[in-house]
Protein backbone atom coordinates (compact mmCIF):
# COMPACT_ATOMS: atom_id res chain seq x y z
CA UNK A 1 0.00 0.00 0.00
CA UNK A 2 2.69 2.64 1.24
CA UNK A 3 5.06 2.09 -1.84
CA UNK A 4 1.76 2.28 -4.20
CA UNK A 5 0.91 5.85 -2.81
CA UNK A 6 4.50 6.80 -2.93
CA UNK A 7 4.33 5.69 -7.04
CA UNK A 8 1.57 8.23 -7.64
CA UNK A 9 3.32 10.90 -5.86
CA UNK A 10 6.55 10.83 -7.58
CA UNK A 11 4.82 9.99 -11.26
CA UNK A 12 1.64 11.87 -11.11
CA UNK A 13 3.18 15.30 -9.52
CA UNK A 14 1.56 18.45 -10.05
CA UNK A 15 3.06 19.90 -12.88
CA UNK A 16 3.37 16.72 -14.58
CA UNK A 17 0.60 16.23 -16.66
CA UNK A 18 -0.28 13.23 -18.36
CA UNK A 19 -3.35 11.47 -20.14
CA UNK A 20 -3.88 8.31 -18.35
CA UNK A 21 -6.53 5.47 -18.18
CA UNK A 22 -7.76 3.53 -15.31
CA UNK A 23 -6.70 0.55 -16.88
CA UNK A 24 -3.02 2.43 -17.04
CA UNK A 25 -3.08 3.04 -13.13
CA UNK A 26 -4.70 -0.45 -12.99
CA UNK A 27 -1.43 -1.85 -14.75
CA UNK A 28 1.03 0.05 -12.92
CA UNK A 29 -0.02 -0.57 -9.68
CA UNK A 30 -0.01 -4.16 -10.12
CA UNK A 31 3.67 -4.11 -11.81
CA UNK A 32 4.47 -1.94 -8.66
CA UNK A 33 3.05 -5.12 -6.13
CA UNK A 34 4.61 -7.91 -8.15
CA UNK A 35 7.96 -5.27 -8.21
CA UNK A 36 7.97 -5.06 -4.54
CA UNK A 37 6.92 -8.81 -4.05
CA UNK A 38 9.57 -9.89 -6.42
CA UNK A 39 12.19 -8.26 -4.44
CA UNK A 40 11.21 -10.25 -0.98
CA UNK A 41 10.20 -13.97 -2.94
CA UNK A 42 13.34 -15.58 -3.04
CA UNK A 43 13.68 -14.78 0.88
CA UNK A 44 10.03 -15.49 1.62
CA UNK A 45 10.58 -19.19 -0.32
CA UNK A 46 8.00 -18.67 -2.56
CA UNK A 47 9.69 -20.12 -5.83
CA UNK A 48 9.32 -23.35 -6.86
CA UNK A 49 10.65 -25.49 -10.10
CA UNK A 50 8.54 -27.50 -11.98
CA UNK A 51 10.19 -30.13 -14.81
CA UNK A 52 8.46 -31.11 -18.14
CA UNK A 53 10.24 -34.66 -19.82
CA UNK A 54 12.03 -34.15 -23.54
CA UNK A 55 10.86 -37.46 -25.11
CA UNK A 56 13.23 -38.95 -27.73
CA UNK A 57 10.87 -39.62 -30.42
CA UNK A 58 12.60 -43.29 -31.80
CA UNK A 59 13.44 -44.28 -28.68
CA UNK A 60 11.06 -42.79 -26.19
CA UNK A 61 13.24 -42.28 -23.84
CA UNK A 62 13.51 -38.87 -21.59
CA UNK A 63 17.07 -37.03 -22.43
CA UNK A 64 16.55 -34.11 -20.36
CA UNK A 65 13.88 -32.16 -17.90
CA UNK A 66 13.43 -29.05 -18.27
CA UNK A 67 13.67 -26.66 -15.28
CA UNK A 68 10.70 -24.21 -15.62
CA UNK A 69 10.32 -21.71 -12.66
CA UNK A 70 7.22 -21.14 -10.90
CA UNK A 71 6.45 -18.47 -8.21
CA UNK A 72 3.59 -19.03 -6.02
CA UNK A 73 2.85 -14.94 -4.49
CA UNK A 74 0.96 -15.19 -1.36
CA UNK A 75 -2.01 -12.84 -2.69
CA UNK A 76 -1.90 -13.01 -6.57
CA UNK A 77 -1.28 -16.73 -6.90
CA UNK A 78 0.53 -18.73 -9.45
CA UNK A 79 1.91 -15.79 -11.27
CA UNK A 80 3.53 -16.86 -15.08
CA UNK A 81 7.02 -16.61 -15.89
CA UNK A 82 5.53 -14.68 -19.01
CA UNK A 83 4.76 -11.87 -16.49
CA UNK A 84 7.61 -11.95 -13.92
CA UNK A 85 10.85 -13.00 -15.91
CA UNK A 86 10.76 -9.75 -17.63
CA UNK A 87 10.26 -7.51 -14.78
CA UNK A 88 13.25 -9.43 -12.61
CA UNK A 89 14.73 -9.15 -15.85
CA UNK A 90 14.66 -4.91 -15.57
CA UNK A 91 15.01 -4.87 -11.99
CA UNK A 92 18.04 -6.88 -12.02
CA UNK A 93 16.76 -9.70 -10.11
CA UNK A 94 17.15 -11.93 -12.42
CA UNK A 95 20.65 -12.78 -11.03
CA UNK A 96 20.12 -14.25 -7.83
CA UNK A 97 16.92 -15.97 -9.19
CA UNK A 98 18.65 -17.32 -12.60
CA UNK A 99 21.36 -18.61 -9.77
CA UNK A 100 18.66 -19.73 -7.83
CA UNK A 101 16.91 -21.29 -10.41
CA UNK A 102 20.35 -23.58 -11.67
CA UNK A 103 21.37 -24.77 -8.05
CA UNK A 104 18.07 -26.36 -7.27
CA UNK A 105 17.76 -27.85 -10.53
CA UNK A 106 21.36 -29.19 -10.55
CA UNK A 107 20.78 -30.80 -6.83
CA UNK A 108 17.75 -31.80 -8.07
CA UNK A 109 19.33 -34.09 -10.65
CA UNK A 110 21.69 -35.13 -8.06
CA UNK A 111 19.03 -36.26 -5.76
CA UNK A 112 17.33 -38.45 -8.47
CA UNK A 113 20.41 -40.27 -9.41
CA UNK A 114 21.33 -40.81 -5.93
CA UNK A 115 17.75 -42.09 -6.00
CA UNK A 116 18.18 -44.61 -8.41
CA UNK A 117 16.19 -42.97 -11.59
CA UNK A 118 17.87 -43.42 -15.22
CA UNK A 119 20.47 -40.76 -16.25
CA UNK A 120 18.55 -37.84 -17.82
CA UNK A 121 20.04 -33.56 -18.27
CA UNK A 122 18.35 -30.85 -16.52
CA UNK A 123 17.96 -27.79 -18.54
CA UNK A 124 17.88 -24.76 -17.74
CA UNK A 125 16.57 -21.51 -19.24
CA UNK A 126 19.49 -19.10 -19.31
CA UNK A 127 17.94 -14.95 -19.63
CA UNK A 128 19.91 -12.77 -21.79
CA UNK A 129 21.09 -10.65 -18.73
CA UNK A 130 22.57 -14.01 -17.14
CA UNK A 131 24.60 -14.53 -20.32
CA UNK A 132 26.19 -11.26 -20.55
CA UNK A 133 27.44 -11.52 -16.76
CA UNK A 134 31.18 -11.72 -16.55
CA UNK A 135 31.44 -14.11 -14.19
CA UNK A 136 28.74 -16.54 -15.87
CA UNK A 137 31.22 -19.57 -16.27
CA UNK A 138 32.41 -19.36 -12.81
CA UNK A 139 28.92 -18.95 -11.49
CA UNK A 140 28.20 -22.43 -13.26
CA UNK A 141 31.49 -23.83 -12.64
CA UNK A 142 30.56 -23.22 -8.62
CA UNK A 143 27.17 -24.36 -8.94
CA UNK A 144 28.18 -27.84 -10.12
CA UNK A 145 30.94 -28.00 -7.48
CA UNK A 146 28.75 -27.73 -4.76
CA UNK A 147 25.85 -29.77 -5.86
CA UNK A 148 27.83 -32.72 -7.73
CA UNK A 149 26.33 -32.79 -11.09
CA UNK A 150 28.68 -33.82 -13.66
CA UNK A 151 28.69 -31.01 -16.60
CA UNK A 152 27.00 -33.46 -18.55
CA UNK A 153 24.36 -33.73 -16.67
CA UNK A 154 23.30 -29.97 -17.66
CA UNK A 155 21.87 -28.00 -20.50
CA UNK A 156 21.64 -24.62 -20.91
CA UNK A 157 18.59 -23.05 -23.16
CA UNK A 158 19.07 -19.93 -24.61
CA UNK A 159 17.04 -17.81 -26.92
CA UNK A 160 17.87 -17.52 -30.70
CA UNK A 161 17.18 -13.51 -30.09
CA UNK A 162 19.91 -13.14 -27.00
CA UNK A 163 22.37 -14.95 -28.88
CA UNK A 164 21.88 -12.75 -31.71
CA UNK A 165 22.13 -9.52 -30.21
CA UNK A 166 25.68 -10.06 -30.21
CA UNK A 167 26.68 -13.35 -32.09
CA UNK A 168 30.24 -12.86 -31.76
CA UNK A 169 30.17 -12.84 -28.15
CA UNK A 170 28.03 -15.54 -28.17
CA UNK A 171 30.35 -17.83 -30.00
CA UNK A 172 33.03 -17.07 -27.10
CA UNK A 173 30.33 -17.99 -24.43
CA UNK A 174 29.20 -20.75 -25.85
CA UNK A 175 32.12 -22.25 -26.49
CA UNK A 176 33.53 -21.86 -23.43
CA UNK A 177 30.49 -23.63 -21.94
CA UNK A 178 30.72 -26.40 -23.88
CA UNK A 179 34.35 -27.09 -23.48
CA UNK A 180 33.44 -27.80 -20.01
CA UNK A 181 30.90 -30.32 -21.05
CA UNK A 182 27.85 -28.57 -20.73
CA UNK A 183 25.22 -29.18 -23.43
CA UNK A 184 23.96 -25.98 -25.12
CA UNK A 185 20.24 -25.32 -26.72
CA UNK A 186 18.79 -22.43 -28.99
CA UNK A 187 15.74 -22.27 -27.52
CA UNK A 188 12.17 -21.05 -29.69
CA UNK A 189 14.42 -21.44 -32.70
CA UNK A 190 12.86 -19.87 -35.99
CA UNK A 191 11.83 -16.45 -34.39
CA UNK A 192 15.51 -14.98 -33.80
CA UNK A 193 16.81 -14.54 -37.18
CA UNK A 194 19.72 -17.01 -37.44
CA UNK A 195 21.90 -17.32 -40.70
CA UNK A 196 23.61 -20.38 -41.82
CA UNK A 197 26.73 -18.74 -41.53
CA UNK A 198 26.18 -17.78 -38.16
CA UNK A 199 24.77 -21.00 -37.22
CA UNK A 200 27.96 -23.29 -38.56
CA UNK A 201 29.78 -21.23 -36.04
CA UNK A 202 27.94 -21.51 -32.62
CA UNK A 203 28.94 -24.93 -30.83
CA UNK A 204 25.37 -26.12 -30.08
CA UNK A 205 23.60 -29.71 -29.98
CA UNK A 206 20.47 -28.59 -30.30
CA UNK A 207 17.85 -26.81 -31.94
CA UNK A 208 14.81 -25.93 -30.67
CA UNK A 209 11.65 -25.60 -32.40
CA UNK A 210 9.72 -22.76 -31.74
CA UNK A 211 6.24 -24.18 -30.36
CA UNK A 212 4.23 -21.09 -32.32
CA UNK A 213 5.54 -23.54 -35.48
CA UNK A 214 4.74 -26.44 -34.04
CA UNK A 215 0.85 -25.50 -33.03
CA UNK A 216 -0.20 -25.47 -36.87
CA UNK A 217 2.07 -27.98 -38.51
CA UNK A 218 -0.75 -29.91 -39.58
CA UNK A 219 -2.87 -26.92 -41.36
CA UNK A 220 -0.44 -24.46 -42.21
CA UNK A 221 1.78 -24.98 -45.16
CA UNK A 222 3.99 -22.23 -44.08
CA UNK A 223 4.24 -23.84 -40.55
CA UNK A 224 4.99 -27.07 -41.91
CA UNK A 225 7.97 -25.87 -44.30
CA UNK A 226 9.57 -23.75 -41.52
CA UNK A 227 9.07 -27.25 -39.42
CA UNK A 228 10.65 -29.30 -42.06
CA UNK A 229 13.67 -26.61 -43.03
CA UNK A 230 14.49 -26.40 -39.56
CA UNK A 231 14.90 -30.43 -39.31
CA UNK A 232 16.61 -30.52 -41.99
CA UNK A 233 18.96 -27.75 -41.46
CA UNK A 234 19.81 -29.23 -37.95
CA UNK A 235 20.43 -32.41 -39.55
CA UNK A 236 23.23 -31.20 -42.17
CA UNK A 237 24.53 -29.37 -39.36
CA UNK A 238 24.68 -32.39 -37.51
CA UNK A 239 22.78 -30.72 -34.36
CA UNK A 240 19.84 -32.51 -32.47
CA UNK A 241 16.37 -31.01 -33.32
CA UNK A 242 13.49 -31.20 -30.76
CA UNK A 243 10.04 -29.91 -31.02
CA UNK A 244 8.16 -28.03 -28.15
CA UNK A 245 4.53 -26.91 -27.65
CA UNK A 246 3.90 -30.95 -28.72
CA UNK A 247 0.34 -31.34 -27.53
CA UNK A 248 -1.15 -33.85 -30.38
CA UNK A 249 -0.40 -37.31 -32.02
CA UNK A 250 -1.17 -35.44 -35.14
CA UNK A 251 1.94 -32.91 -34.36
CA UNK A 252 3.65 -35.85 -33.08
CA UNK A 253 3.41 -38.08 -36.01
CA UNK A 254 4.42 -35.39 -38.06
CA UNK A 255 7.41 -34.75 -36.33
CA UNK A 256 8.40 -38.32 -36.45
CA UNK A 257 7.97 -38.60 -39.99
CA UNK A 258 10.12 -35.79 -40.81
CA UNK A 259 12.47 -36.68 -38.44
CA UNK A 260 12.69 -34.45 -35.42
CA UNK A 261 14.66 -36.32 -32.86
CA UNK A 262 13.25 -35.16 -29.59
CA UNK A 263 9.63 -33.60 -28.79
CA UNK A 264 8.04 -31.89 -25.54
CA UNK A 265 4.91 -30.79 -24.95
CA UNK A 266 1.47 -31.79 -23.20
CA UNK A 267 1.19 -34.39 -25.17
CA UNK A 268 3.67 -36.21 -22.77
CA UNK A 269 3.47 -34.01 -19.73
CA UNK A 270 2.92 -30.89 -18.49
CA UNK A 271 5.49 -29.34 -16.54
CA UNK A 272 5.20 -31.21 -13.04
CA UNK A 273 6.66 -30.84 -9.33
CA UNK A 274 9.90 -32.59 -8.70
CA UNK A 275 8.31 -35.11 -6.89
CA UNK A 276 6.42 -36.41 -9.17
CA UNK A 277 9.07 -37.27 -11.59
CA UNK A 278 9.70 -40.47 -10.38
CA UNK A 279 6.12 -41.82 -10.90
CA UNK A 280 6.06 -40.07 -14.27
CA UNK A 281 9.06 -42.17 -15.10
CA UNK A 282 7.70 -45.15 -14.25
CA UNK A 283 4.55 -44.92 -15.91
CA UNK A 284 6.13 -43.68 -19.07
CA UNK A 285 8.29 -46.55 -19.02
CA UNK A 286 5.32 -49.09 -18.69
CA UNK A 287 3.31 -46.85 -21.92
CA UNK A 288 6.33 -47.17 -24.37
CA UNK A 289 6.27 -51.01 -24.11
CA UNK A 290 3.45 -51.12 -24.77
P1 LIG B 1 10.33 -21.71 -22.83
O1 LIG B 1 11.66 -21.97 -22.20
O2 LIG B 1 10.27 -21.65 -24.30
O3 LIG B 1 9.37 -22.81 -22.22
C1 LIG B 1 8.27 -23.34 -22.92
C2 LIG B 1 6.96 -22.86 -22.34
O4 LIG B 1 5.90 -23.59 -23.00
C3 LIG B 1 6.75 -23.15 -20.86
O5 LIG B 1 5.94 -22.10 -20.35
C4 LIG B 1 5.98 -24.45 -20.87
O6 LIG B 1 5.21 -24.66 -19.69
C5 LIG B 1 5.09 -24.23 -22.06
N1 LIG B 1 4.65 -25.50 -22.67
C6 LIG B 1 5.18 -26.73 -22.53
N2 LIG B 1 4.50 -27.64 -23.25
C7 LIG B 1 3.53 -26.98 -23.90
C8 LIG B 1 2.48 -27.38 -24.81
O7 LIG B 1 2.34 -28.53 -25.20
N3 LIG B 1 1.67 -26.38 -25.26
C9 LIG B 1 1.80 -25.09 -24.87
N4 LIG B 1 0.94 -24.20 -25.37
N5 LIG B 1 2.77 -24.67 -24.01
C10 LIG B 1 3.62 -25.61 -23.53
P2 LIG B 1 6.25 -21.41 -18.95
O8 LIG B 1 6.66 -22.44 -17.95
O9 LIG B 1 5.09 -20.52 -18.64
O10 LIG B 1 7.52 -20.51 -19.27
C11 LIG B 1 7.45 -19.50 -20.22
C12 LIG B 1 8.81 -18.94 -20.51
O11 LIG B 1 9.34 -18.32 -19.34
C13 LIG B 1 9.84 -19.99 -20.91
O12 LIG B 1 9.71 -20.31 -22.29
C14 LIG B 1 11.13 -19.28 -20.59
O13 LIG B 1 11.47 -18.41 -21.62
C15 LIG B 1 10.74 -18.47 -19.37
N6 LIG B 1 11.21 -19.17 -18.16
C16 LIG B 1 10.63 -20.14 -17.42
N7 LIG B 1 11.42 -20.51 -16.39
C17 LIG B 1 12.54 -19.76 -16.49
C18 LIG B 1 13.76 -19.65 -15.73
O14 LIG B 1 14.01 -20.38 -14.76
N8 LIG B 1 14.68 -18.72 -16.14
C19 LIG B 1 14.46 -17.93 -17.24
N9 LIG B 1 15.40 -17.03 -17.57
N10 LIG B 1 13.34 -18.01 -17.97
C20 LIG B 1 12.41 -18.91 -17.61
MG1 LIG C 1 13.11 -23.35 -22.62
MG1 LIG D 1 10.99 -22.34 -25.99
MG1 LIG E 1 8.91 -20.36 -26.28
Amino acid sequence: KADIAMYHAKGEGRNNFQFYTPQMDENADKRLLLETSLRKALDNDEFCVYYQPKVDVVTKSITAMEALLRWKHPKLGLVSPAEFIPLAEETGLIIPIGEWVLRSACRQNRAWLSQGLPRMRVAVNLSGFQFQQKNLLEMITAVLEDTGLDADLLELEITESVIMQNPDFAVSVLNSLRDIGIHISIDDFGTGYSSLAHLKRFSVNTLKIDKSFVRDVEISSADAAITTAIIAMGNSLNLKVIAEGVETEGQLSFLSENKCDEVQGFLFSTPMPAAQVAEFLQEHRRDAAE
